[in-house]
């Protein structure tokens, strides 16, 4: 193999994850499962799974990603699955996180 890891953080949380990176590979497609790249006011941000989700921008980003990423309240995102993750399983993975942030 001769991937490297690069440590990732999510821009919102930071919390870090590490992807595999092989060769010329372009990062933002090598984020780790569920990381999504989101252009958010013409920016392009890294976010974790969480951060990153569809709950969070299905009317808007919400005012938790707008404090995280420090942006105005008319902040625009462009993001296109929101309709496939109706129903998602990853409600879990949702509310693990929810819990870890409390703290
Ligand atoms: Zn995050």
């Amino acid at each position: 193999m001769s991937g490297h890891s690069h440590k990732i953080n999510c821009e919102a949380c930071d919390i870090e994850d590490e992807v595999k990176v092989d060769g010329i590979m372009d990062l933002a497609k090598a984020l780790p499962r569920r990381w999504k790249r989101r252009v958010i006011n013409f920016r392009a941000y890294i976010l974790c799974d969480v951060c990153g989700h569809p709950r969070q921008f299905t009317k808007g980003c919400s005012p938790y990603i707008l404090d995280a990423l420090d942006l105005p309240p008319n902040a625009t995102c462009e993001i296109e699955e929101i309709e496939d993750f109706r129903g998602h399983p990853d409600n879990v993975t949702w509310r693990r996180e929810r819990q870890r942030m409390k703290k």
